[in-house]
């Protein structure tokens, strides 16, 4: 048995017959002595080639089962394809005499390097985008067919890494799961396996040799874990627990379109945290009532510069669009602790989670805050649109962005810009401050959001970043449990609602705490909702202790 410890990118267990994909390697001349003007004229109508392919591949997700967001990856190469840098990079290779599949290659290269090194995990992953475009262009100057991988047979793909235009193409019914040796978990390759709700481990470090072709594999998303032809027994094991996992999915699956009630009839809105708006499908698929949480701040950790007004709307009016008219709450950008974007220039800091982080920038470059509320504001006029504030630790903070908005709302006006000025803007609770003082703002915020990520991490005085105080977080403290209940009856006394957003909220061992203290909404990342919705089902809360 061969056992590899990697990365998962989805969860789950799959069991099945391995087919091990070799990528063929391309011989590339390295001589000096080609004609340039021959070369331009190859690289340019390879390159012609290439965008024509991408089209179609754009195409076929559209109209597939991959969605139109993660399409969008088609589109993102084809701009890599015609990238000026790219362009200059392999002219100036053919000019010093080069073959066009050297300049390619090594201009391929070279990007693919300037992307790993860079700082932002999203941006290190896009190397492998590059390396595939580069790929699809040498198989188009050799006049090779594109690399397709043909399943004919449910089975578990293992190779060096899989190309997103790979897996597109890929009957998703026969693709059991698949294993990759480079890679990462923010790789478009790893999202379109989410997407796909496909098990998945990547970054193994070794390729799993070919003779294990043909021989079961377990891909155990728990444990990130693989294990190849592994005994008997072992592998019955995996079968009866994938087994177990399938039908538990399946029997959930009837829970969709299921009212989150309790027993005794007590209801509570389940809707998701996401990333973007690429998530929607996700969040559709397991039937989200809506958007509890919109992290924004991932738009300004994607981007090389400040995202601009236009960039954000684009953003917000999809999702808005997409999720309509179930409610979307988007929060304002949460930059800084453990999420750096380097165009901000924050300097380092002693104590970072207790430092200069979202709302705290803004005092000082009012701007951002300006141009996030005008975009905003501009998507409200397309669906159901909330907006929250993290880290609010005053009344004076939230008048201060109560202020900006007003700001805006005016500016737009002037512009003849549609919105929607009633747009609520609620807070989040997150720092022991808020919850202490929730009575006052809850007369000014339009609803609250309990972000117990970071309130455990203040109130408790625990790193959340911090692996070795684990243990001593305990996520039931009474303390804490305290701060809950009292900003729910605090809101409550103002007429306003209550949800939480942080991972507490899918804790299965509080859900009958929450509804009992009258909490209205709990946002969890979209694969559980249903396991959320089903234990409210099977709770009757005035039976209960
Ligand atoms: C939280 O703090 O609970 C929260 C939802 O925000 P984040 O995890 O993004 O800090
Ligand atoms: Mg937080």
């Amino acid at each position: 048995m061969l056992q590899l410890k990697g990365k998962s990118v989805f969860e789950g267990i799959a069991v099945g017959t391995l087919k091990v994909i070799i990528h063929q390697t391309i011989d590339i001349s390295a001589a000096k002595d080609f004609a340039p003007e021959a070369e331009r004229q190859r690289f340019f109508s390879a390159r012609e080639q290439t965008t024509t392919y991408l089209d179609t591949l754009y195409r076929r997700a559209i109209a597939g089962n991959v969605g139109g967001a993660e399409a969008e990856i088609f589109r993102m190469h084809r701009m890599m394809a015609e990238d000026l840098d790219f362009e200059d990079g392999v002219t100036a290779a053919i000019a010093e005499g080069h073959c066009a599949e050297y300049a390619v290659k090594q201009t391929g290269e070279t990007l693919a390097a300037m992307f790993a090194a860079m700082d932002d995990e999203y941006m290190k992953a896009r190397a492998a985008d590059v390396e595939d475009v580069a790929r699809q262009m040498l198989r188009n100057l050799k006049g090779l067919p594109s690399e397709t991988v043909v399943i004919e047979e449910p089975c578990i793909l293992a190779s060096d890494d899989f190309s997103p235009s790979e897996i597109v193409k890929l009957d998703s019914a026969k693709l059991l799961g698949f294993i990759t040796a480079n890679g990462s978990a923010n790789s478009h390759t790893a999202i379109l396996a989410r997407t796909l709700g496909i098990p998945a481990i990547v970054a193994t470090g070794e390729q799993i040799p070919s003779d294990y072709d043909g021989k079961t594999v377990v891909i155990d998303c728990d444990r990130q874990q693989v294990l190849v032809d592994p005994p008997k027994r072992e592998a019955d094991r995996y079968i009866a627990l994938a087994k177990q996992q399938a039908a538990k999915k399946e029997a959930l699956t009837a829970l969709i379109g299921k009212p989150n009630e309790t027993l005794d009839g007590k209801s509570i809105d389940v809707f998701c945290n996401v990333g973007n708006s690429k998530d929607v499908p996700l969040v559709l698929k397991n039937d989200g009532g809506g958007i509890g949480l919109f992290r924004s701040e991932f738009l300004y950790l994607e981007s090389r510069d400040y995202p601009t007004e236009e960039e954000q709307f684009r953003q917000y009016r999809a999702t808005v669009e997409a999720m309509n008219p179930r409610p979307v709450v988007i929060r304002t950008m949460d930059i800084g602790a453990d999420k750096q974007a380097d165009y901000f220039r924050l300097d380092p800091e002693e104590n970072p989670a207790l430092g200069y982080r979202s709302l705290r920038i803004c005092f000082d470059r009012p701007e951002i805050m300006e141009t996030q509320l005008s975009a905003l504001y501009r998507a409200s006029a397309f669906g159901n649109l909330m907006v929250m504030i993290p880290m609010i630790i005053s009344e004076k903070e939230l008048d201060w962005v109560l202020d900006a908005a007003e700001r805006v709302r005016k500016n737009l006006a002037e512009r003849g810009v549609a919105f929607n000025p009633d747009m609520p803007i609620g807070i989040m609770i997150e720092t022991p401050a808020a919850a202490l003082i929730s009575d006052v703002l809850a007369k000014k915020a339009a609803f609250f959001s309990i972000g117990t990520n970071d309130l455990t991490q203040y109130t408790l005085a625990i790193d959340r970043q911090n692996a070795k105080l684990e243990p001593l977080l305990d996520r039931h403290h009474p303390a804490l449990l305290r701060l809950i209940e009292m900003t729910v009856a605090n809101a409550h006394k103002e007429g306003k609602w209550v949800g939480i957003c942080g991972e507490l909220a899918r804790d299965l061992d509080l859900t009958d705490f929450f509804l009992k203290i009258g909490v209205d909404e709990l946002s969890v990342s979209p694969a559980y909702v249903l396991p959320l919705r089903e234990k409210i089902r099977s709770l009757n809360l005035k039976k209960a202790r």
